[in-house]
């Protein structure tokens, strides 16, 4: 096992690998930016350091600053979280030719799925369904219409390096292919540097469905379940919940199966997440894999009773997943509210100080913050202030559950999603598990009043 840990990271997450580290008995380096220094992920590990200003550039997203910190504190791993560096390829290569362990796959696996268009080709090679769509980019104004043309309307402009559900452009007739295509190349150029673009058929009203996998450094792969993001805003997910409603054990079983022998076959090492869109048809089609741990998490560690984190550092330090994971047991349902500061109708952030800040606990209730009654949230980085997280035996117990511990969440003095939280929760549709992508579209302009 390792003696000492850097988290590459901050907020929730930062606290939340801490944690692990501290029942592990590793011991824990913070590094935080200039705006960070009263944050609780600096008081709560062993030693830290600052890494410079504010700016996500100049401190959390600073390969030299972060390397040095870990040199200068003697560490012998890193762990980047999620966001920022997590999903860099290019840093995991850096932590290598340091001699620190990356807790994650490794440089190539990273940069295989993190082009999306190469991520699609590699899956589909592997056996898994992709959604239709070109090959790779398309480049060239003069090529965008014939390709547009096989793919079908209504289709899907997506930046081959996009994520945090940005750079995606929905187009549903010809005549505004061309004007979409320019903007969704220069967007991606100037948010992702590199501007190229692929097209995807659109799919209508999908659910997102995607697979919690762990991956050893002996050739084992093993999935967890699924998870249903489907409550989203921009592309970007809001609730979360294991398992899906959509998804009966036989479907689990043989997708899952599938997910595993892919992985299994690239030598897939850590924690990952294979994302999937179900149609209405009831057909998969694989979007997207994340490489790294995910913001939801919670949800597949309270059905399972397995910690990703310790399991992510216990696999990328060596030891068999046979060994992490003896057996693997789901009970229950478990659902996550994540908790923005940005106005709940128009989803603009809201950063500030807080001036009253109380969770809610109790049976099956468990949040995940980095927040107390007298932090600010910094108007840099992103604007998650907590993950509510609840267990309950089944679906329904799970919502009563949700809805008592959104009623004693309080946070004052910026704008939550807590009332739109509130709203979905009453709501007749989610409360039956017929939910979609596109369900927020739908209901937000009668919850907003
Ligand atoms: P998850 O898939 O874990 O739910 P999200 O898509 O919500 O994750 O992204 C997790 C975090 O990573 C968020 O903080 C998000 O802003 C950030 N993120 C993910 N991809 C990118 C990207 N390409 N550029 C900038 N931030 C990103
Ligand atoms: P990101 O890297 O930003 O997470 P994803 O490819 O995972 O991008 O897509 C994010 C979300 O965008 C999906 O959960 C879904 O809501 C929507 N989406 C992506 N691709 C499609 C598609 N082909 N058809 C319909 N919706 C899509
Ligand atoms: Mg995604």
């Amino acid at each position: 096992m390792f003696r000492k840990i850097l988290i590459a990271n901050r907020g929730e997450i930062a606290l939340r690998i801490i944690c692990a580290c501290k029942e592990l008995g590793v011991r824990s380096v913070a590094v935080f930016s200039e705006a960070d220094r009263n944050a609780l992920h600096v008081r709560f590990a062993d030693e830290a350091v600052c890494i410079g200003p504010p700016r996500a550039a100049d401190s959390y997203l600073n390969i030299p600053s972060v390397i040095s910190a870990a040199e200068i504190t003697n560490v012998d791993a890193v762990h980047p979280g999620y966001g920022f560096l997590a999903e860099n390829a290019n840093f995991a290569e850096v932590c290598d030719a340091s001699h620190l362990t990356f807790i994650g796959p490794t440089a190539e696996v990273i940069r295989m799925m993190g082009e999306k268009d190469r991520a699609r080709r590699e899956m589909a090679k592997l056996g898994l369904p992709i959604v239709p769509g070109t090959p790779g980019p398309v480049a060239e104004e003069e090529d965008a219409l014939a390709a547009a043309q096989t793919v079908g309307f209504p289709l899907l402009i997506k930046a081959v390096a996009g994520g945090g559900g940005r750079g995606m452009r929905v187009v549903r007739k010809a005549e505004e292919l061309l004007p979409a295509f320019k903007a969704a190349r220069h967007e991606a150029g100037q948010s992702f540097g590199t501007a190229n673009v692929y097209m995807e058929r659109l799919i209508e009203r999908p659910r997102h469905i995607e697979f919690q996998v762990l991956g050893d450094r002996h050739g084992r792969v093993l999935h967890l379940g699924e998870r249903e993001c489907s409550i989203q805003r921009r592309h970007q997910k809001l609730i979360e919940e294991s398992p899906s409603p959509a998804v009966d054990e036989s479907t689990r079983n043989e997708l899952g199966a599938k997910v595993v022998k892919a992985l299994e076959t690239i030598n897939y090492v850590g924690a990952g997440t294979v994302e999937f869109l179900l149609d209405e048809s009831g057909k998969f089609y694989f979007i997207e894999m994340n490489t790294r741990i995910q913001v939801e998490h919670p949800v597949t560690e309270m059905v399972t009773d397995i910690d990703l984190v310790k399991a992510q550092i216990r696999l990328a330090a060596g030891e068999k997943l046979a060994d992490v994971v003896p057996r693997i047991e789901m009970r229950g349902h478990s659902i996550e509210c994540r908790i923005n500061a940005e106005d709940p109708v128009t989803f603009a952030p809201s950063a500030g100080h807080l001036t009253a800040f109380y969770v809610p606990g109790g049976k099956g209730v468990r949040v995940d913050t980095a927040m107390h009654s007298d932090a600010s949230i910094p108007p840099y980085y992103d604007s998650l202030v907590a993950k509510l997280i609840v267990h309950g035996a089944d679906r329904t117990h799970a919502l009563v559950r949700m809805r008592r511990a959104l009623e004693m969440f309080i946070v004052e003095g910026v704008k939550t999603t807590i009332p739109l939280h509130r709203a979905i929760l009453a709501d007749a549709d989610f409360q039956a598990g017929r939910i979609h992508t596109g369900f927020l579209d739908r209901h937000l302009p009668v919850m907003g009043k």
